[in-house]
């Protein structure tokens, strides 16, 4: 059997920052202070910082240095304009709207767009666009396929929506009650999963006929790309830059944040090809971001953000990289038996914390407890993607049960090495081998949006 290797790093290493490993009774104690939350730990008790991709990423020297050339104005920055030339280019849609990050965008179109009463259709809900399409009186309807909820199943393109719950939806309520679709690509929630250009092409098809707008969550759309060209027949000799644009030319807007595939480490945009939604979304930019050609960034994160976006499609190499970096990892713990999301997806290894921690029921939050114990074993911060991450339905108040109960072990694009990946691997397998330990969680504290990032726990009894 061929080693499990990375393929070479398109990049060598400038800049460096020191990590630490505190003693295992210090972590004990941090994770307790913390409320059993990786999200309110403290970064400096954090040896691997695997929590999210999101801003975390190492920019380039060419993205440090257009740090300096960022135009403060208040008003008509050049830095704007630079922005609005690239995820033109890189994106292709019409008019751009920038603001503080992908939240932002989602805020901004919810309100744009949703009426209330009316439904948001999506390939699985991601936390804060959902909050915001509910802020704004709709409701999301999950019309990702089936074989998303299985964490088994191989399919190679988990992230497609189905037609027909689509088509389903659409003859309950009638179109005129769609504010549009969602089109997350990959999908973060379901294990970073793809969708496939065949896939986009019928939901656009599908949703153009009868005048329903198709929106993409851009967050990682080049990764999604990049899984086009690897997976999808036809589309081998095509680079990641042009798959994009044709993914893009199925869609009318698009939500972006630009912590994730631009290599920035702050900003967001929302895109669009449509003049009058440009019109009303400028506007409410100013309420909301700031004026319009800033949206709560520094001319500076303007600078960065395009550059980043220039590069990120300029040669393959970097995405595929990166690509590489999760697939090692995922494969490192597959040879440990560790249960995982199949396949491999974009930016994360999924763990399946419903079969690792299979002793418990889902009320004792596996997937939190998981993570908690991921921190105190090896000083690796990761993420709940589970019960918790799902909250409540907003009008019976039950917790939501998601079909799946993950732990993201994400991965910064140009951060960590081969070593490090190692490392992850190593002690999660460790722990695996030692899961009947772990007893489960209870909240003691529970607020009232998203609360996965500010929820404390206890160990259950
Ligand atoms: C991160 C993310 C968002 C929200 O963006 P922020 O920049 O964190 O506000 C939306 N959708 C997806 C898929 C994301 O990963």
């Amino acid at each position: 059997m061929k080693k499990n290797t990375i393929l070479p790093e398109p990049y060598k290493i400038k800049v460096v920052e020191p990590v630490r490993l505190i003693p295992k009774e210090a972590r004990e104690k941090a994770m307790k202070e913390a409320g059993y939350n990786t999200f309110l730990l403290k970064s400096q008790d954090v040896y691997l910082d695997l929590l999210t991709d999101s801003g975390t990423n190492a920019m380039s020297d060419a993205q440090w240095g257009k740090l300096m050339v960022g135009d403060e104005a208040y008003a008509g920055s050049k830095s704007f304009y630079c922005l609005e030339d690239a995820v033109k280019e890189v994106y292709g849609y019409k008019y751009v709207v920038p603001t503080h990050q992908g939240r932002g965008a989602e805020h901004i179109i919810s309100r744009c767009l949703i009426k209330p009463g009316d439904y948001i259709p999506g390939n699985m809900y991601f936390t804060t666009t959902r909050l915001h399409q509910e802020l704004a009186g709709g409701t999301f309807v999950d019309v990702i396929n089936d074989e998303a909820y299985d964490p088994q199943s191989e399919f190679l393109f988990k992230g497609n929506a189905d037609l027909k719950k689509l088509d389903k939806l659409v003859k309950e309520v009638g179109a005129k009650k769609i504010s549009y679709i969602t089109v997350g690509a990959p999908v973060n929630m379901a294990g970073g999963q793809p969708v496939s250009i065949k896939n986009l092409k019928k939901v656009s098809q599908y949703c153009r006929a009868r005048d329903i707008r198709v929106v993409l969550d851009a967050a990682r759309a080049i990764e999604n790309a990049y899984f086009i060209k690897t997976r999808e027949p036809g589309y081998a000799s095509k680079s990641v830059k042009e798959i994009l644009l044709q993914m893009c030319s199925c869609t009318d807007a698009c939500t972006m944040s630009a912590k994730k595939d631009a290599y920035a480490n702050i900003g967001g945009f929302l895109a669009m090809n449509d003049a009058g939604l440009y019109e009303e979304a400028k506007n409410l930019c100013v309420v909301y971001e700031g004026l319009h050609t800033y949206g709560g960034l520094a001319g500076r994160d303007m600078e960065a953000l395009a550059q980043g976006l220039k590069e990120a499609v300029e040669k393959d190499e970097w995405v595929a990289h990166r690509i590489d970096q999760v697939r090692y990892l995922w494969q490192s713990l597959d040879d440990l038996g560790v249960p995982l999301m199949r396949p491999a997806g974009g930016h994360a290894v999924f763990v399946d914390a419903k079969a690792f921690l299979s002793h418990l029921d889902h009320e004792l939050l596996p997937a939190q407890s998981l993570a908690a114990a991921i921190y105190v074993e090896s000083g690796v911060r990761t993420m709940e993607r589970g019960i918790v991450s799902a909250g409540r339905d907003p009008q019976t108040g039950k917790n939501r049960k998601p079909a799946l109960e993950l732990v993201r072990i994400t991965l910064p694009r140009r951060v960590y090495t081969q070593t490090h990946l190692d490392y992850v691997a190593e002690h999660i397998g460790l722990l695996y081998k030692n899961r009947k330990q772990a007893k489960g969680l209870e909240f003691v504290y529970e607020p009232k949006y998203l609360r996965f990032f500010q929820a404390r726990f206890k160990p259950a009894k």
